[in-house]
């Protein structure tokens, strides 16, 4: 991060400038219009910007400040060296969509239905998607006076009231769904389903082998990604395509569009959310970042969203705004391990991307807003069902309704603050509609165990359920359950409570599978 006394003269500079505007508009504008938030009594502060920035795929062990040998993130490990490296911090699905779907309502995917038990995700030419009567983190900054801006990928359905724009963003430039959707020359979603439905098993290995062939050694030409740019004119949505775009510009092609919004933010505050593309295989990086890493070809493409990051908070800094800015760094899911070298690591979390193990859902997290949040490494639980919450308290000015009613998450702005224990004591754990495990405290019980993705175990369903101390044995290997019968049916109870209290939707993703 470029740092020094021009750019503190700079920053200080437009503070202070803000400041006497601030004056002005206090002076000259009625009360309707208060800049401050009811947050801290005693000391009144302007209601925060919020930067999102969401990798796709990374591991809990893909970071060195989250103990990679090899792969170097000196401007992620700079953030949460000021700021929170969290250990304990988790999305609500163990994959893309439904993960998602609760950052961005704080909602639980069965609650809100975005989730699939037959289908895992959202595909291309899905007709629905992001259910209209959901109120995202997007709409409710935008009805509090936030510019809303989102550059990267959606994957909450590519249907026409779909996209970001109709769901609370200003403007939107990025890719529908994941970046291995669009295959050239590859049976498309229709096809998948006949051929899985098939039974033809040596037509699906030589169609499975054939595509990991390309996973594997990937050509820009395999797929024809479309990268779309939506915004309203004229109180009409104008999309624009470009298919197929080059993968490899992505991640700095989101960058400068992230710096775009930052730099025409003007006073209003924002919320800006960077779901980057990578690294969800297949991978793909710009040239400057090609052989950069001793970690390869993964690790060239975690490096450069590495340096996104230090390029968006170098922004941040020299429009000024940095210490009114509280940075999220996280991750949609775990590693997708099936892809080899070509995909990320847990760590010595178990297991990866698409199960309730800790790999798939537990990921890694570091919170950043110099002057506010003292530093440190957080061990309390918190998740990205959280966010909602937690920005709601935030930006919450006298005036404003609460809109968290109705939400799965916590604020978390007391632990963030002032670093006293998370109101998150419990964390849910679901695979589709299912809850697969449950933790409470430091304990963890499993119900049903599974791998994903070709790896790992059949799914077994525990008659007694499995245990594990999750800060003893981190990587679930010793199961306890026969050891604490008083912990057993402490969180048996915990978990009956918590399923007692949602009323399960039906799964929005499998309803491309009912004949229409
Ligand atoms: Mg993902």
């Amino acid at each position: 991060m470029a740092k020094g006394k021009m750019s503190d003269f700079n920053s200080e500079y437009s503070r202070a400038t803000k400041t006497v505007m601030l004056i002005a508009i206090a002076v000259f504008a009625t009360a309707c219009s208060p800049q401050t938030s009811e947050r801290d009594g005693n000391k009144p502060t302007q209601r925060p910007n919020i930067v999102v920035l969401f990798a796709d795929d990374l591991g809990y062990g893909d970071l060195s400040s989250y103990g990679h040998p090899y792969i170097r993130t000196p401007e992620i490990d700079e953030l949460a060296r000021q700021g929170q490296r969290w250990t304990d911090f988790y999305v609500a699905a163990p994959v893309c969509s439904p993960s998602r779907g609760a950052l961005l309502t704080g909602r639980l995917p069965v609650r809100t239905g975005i989730y699939g038990n037959a289908i895992r995700v959202y595909f291309p030419g899905e007709p629905w998607g992001m259910p209209g009567e959901e109120v995202t983190l997007a709409e409710a900054l935008q009805d509090r006076g936030y510019k809303t801006g989102m550059f990267g990928k959606w994957h909450l359905g590519d249907g026409p009231d779909a996209l970001p724009t109709r769901h609370g963003f200003d403007e939107w430039f990025g890719v529908p769904y994941s970046n291995d959707m669009n295959w050239v020359g590859e049976p498309d979603f229709e096809a998948l389903v006949k051929l899985s439905m098939s039974g033809d098993v040596e037509q699906q290995a030589m169609f499975f082998a054939r595509r990991a062939a390309k996973y594997a050694a990937p050509e820009e030409a395999f797929w024809e990604a479309p990268l779309i740019t939506s915004r309203k004119v004229d109180g009409e949505f104008v999309d624009t395509t470009e298919q197929p775009t080059q993968q490899s510009t992505l991640t700095k092609r989101y960058t400068e569009e992230a710096i775009n919004f930052i730099n025409k933010s003007g006073d209003d505050p924002f919320f800006l959310y960077v779901p980057y593309t990578m690294p969800h295989t297949p991978l793909f990086r710009s040239d400057e970042f090609v052989g950069k890493s001793l970690g390869g070809r993964y690790g060239d493409v975690v490096e450069e969203i590495d340096w996104s990051v230090g390029a968006i908070q170098d922004a941040l800094e020299k429009a000024g705004v940095l210490e009114n800015t509280l940075v999220v760094f996280s991750s949609d899911n775990g590693p997708w391990l099936k892809m080899h070298e070509e995909g990320g690591r847990s760590g010595l979390l178990r297991h990866g991307k698409g199960t309730t193990f800790e790999g798939g859902v537990r990921v890694p997290t570091v919170f950043s807003w110099p002057g506010t949040l003292p530093s440190g490494v957080v061990s309390e639980i918190g998740s990205t069902l959280d966010l909602f919450a937690t920005v709601m308290a935030l930006s919450k000015m006298p005036q404003d309704s609460d809109v968290t009613t109705g939400v799965d998450g916590f604020d978390l702005t007391a632990t963030l603050l002032e670093k006293s224990a998370s109101p998150r004591q419990e964390m849910p754990y679901y695979r589709g509609g299912a809850l697969y495990a449950y933790r409470k405290g430091p304990w963890k019980m499993h119900f049903i165990t599974e791998g994903a993705y070709d790896q790992g175990e059949a799914r077994t369903k525990h008659n007694i359920p499995q245990l594990y101390h999750l800060l003893r044995d981190p990587s679930e290997r010793f199961d306890v359950s026969e050891k604490y019968p008083e912990v057993m049916a402490d969180l048996l109870a915990a978990a009956a409570d918590h399923q007692q209290s949602v009323n399960i939707k039906g799964p929005l993703f499998d309803r491309r599978l009912m004949p229409r």
